[in-house]
């Protein structure tokens, strides 16, 4: 007879499938649609911005949070726009790490603000941090981000490691613009121990103005620098990253190539937007909001809404497929 201890019994109770079977236990959750960046392939100039009244409260992002862990969520990243301009971001995790069944709350950031909060952030319990650096030259980083602010960065990197907490940075390489620099992007995770990850282009928003640099291409580039690499199957983060191991490195290399190597059936998450817009896809426009209904009928309606959403997961995206794309918001109001 099977003998299952109770813990085990009570996530096998709250462990939600989605309807083609995959375990959905990551959402990200976007704080804010704002940014203190302009990164050209996600918030060009002259994007709108939503008024804060649209925004849930960090309360209500809380409640939602929470009727998501009842139902298998254990993880949650929070992400924007860039979530440290919004205030309270600290309390936001302190409040989230309270919430029985969440195991894991993180961070994207693009490290702007990260040394003047990362203590409190530190003290509220944030598990992991991915900080987005898609170049280490000065001139490049202004083009890519409109902002001369390479240092900032990469001393709130150092900052972040030197706190012991575990870090990643997430790379996008553009054609033509820092394509050229995996080499020295990757050398960091020989130097500090901090995983690298290369993104690539996902035709979203400004995105779909730029072609994707190829992830497979790329690992061919690295194994002829490093013949030594090897698969790292250790788990490293929450989702669909594929990492390598260099010896001699400190850190891993991770590869999330959601053209060059579609990894659908591997899908774990869910999106909330800063304004309640529940994604359980980010390549299509269908999304459910749940400001309202939680408002308006309370949390567990709200929490109905979020299993409705989970069922509702398509078996795939369609990035391959540029006129079935039918998502026409900006990445940084989905938050990446
Ligand atoms: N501001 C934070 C940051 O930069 O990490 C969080 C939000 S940002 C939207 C999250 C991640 O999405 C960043 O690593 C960014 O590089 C990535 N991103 C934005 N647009 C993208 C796109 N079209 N394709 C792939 N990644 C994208
Ligand atoms: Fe801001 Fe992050 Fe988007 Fe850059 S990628 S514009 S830092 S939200």
């Amino acid at each position: 007879m099977c003998t299952w201890s109770a813990s085990q019994v009570e996530r096998a109770v709250i462990t939600m499938l989605d309807s083609y079977g995959r375990r959905i236990d990551y959402m990200r959750v976007s704080v804010t649609d704002k940014c203190n960046l302009r990164c050209r392939y996600c918030m060009p100039e002259g994007v709108e911005i939503l008024p804060m009244s649209d925004l849930l409260t960090m309360e209500e992002i809380t409640a939602v949070c929470r009727q998501a862990a009842g139902l298998g969520i254990e993880k949650i990243k929070i992400t924007g726009g860039e979530p440290l301009v919004r205030r309270g971001v600290p309390d936001l995790v302190g409040m989230l790490k309270a919430i029985p069944g969440i195991r894991q709350v993180t961070m994207t950031t693009n490290g702007l603000l990260l040394s003047k909060y990362l203590p409190s952030l530190k003290e509220a319990g944030l598990d992991a941090v991915n900080i987005s650096l898609d170049t280490l030259n000065r001139e490049n980083y202004q083009q890519i981000t409109g902002k001369d602010q390479l240092e900032t960065v990469l001393s709130s990197i150092h900052k972040a490691v030197d706190a012991g907490l575990p870090v990643k940075i997430n790379a996008v390489l553009l054609h033509g613009i820092n394509d050229s620099e995996w080499p020295r992007l990757l050398a960091l995770a020989r130097e500090y121990p901090l995983d690298v990850r290369f993104i690539e282009m996902m035709p979203i928003g400004a995105g779909a103005a730029f072609e994707s640099v190829s992830n497979v291409l790329l690992l061919t580039k690295i194994r002829e620098k490093y013949p030594a690499l090897v698969k790292d199957e250790r788990i490293h983060g929450n989702g669909p990253a594929v990492y390598y191991r260099i010896p001699g490195f400190m850190g891993s290399v991770g590869l999330i190539s959601a053209l060059h190597d579609k990894f659908c059936s591997r899908c774990n998450r869910i999106r909330m937007t800063a304004t309640g817009d529940l994604k359980a896809c980010l390549c299509y426009g269908t999304s459910v909001n749940i400001r309202e209904t939680l408002r308006s009928q309370g949390e567990t309606a709200a929490g109905h809404l979020l299993s409705q959403v989970i069922l509702s997961k398509p078996e795939a995206h369609c990035f391959e497929e540029k006129n079935r794309i039918s998502e026409t918001k900006k990445m940084i109001s989905i938050g990446g």
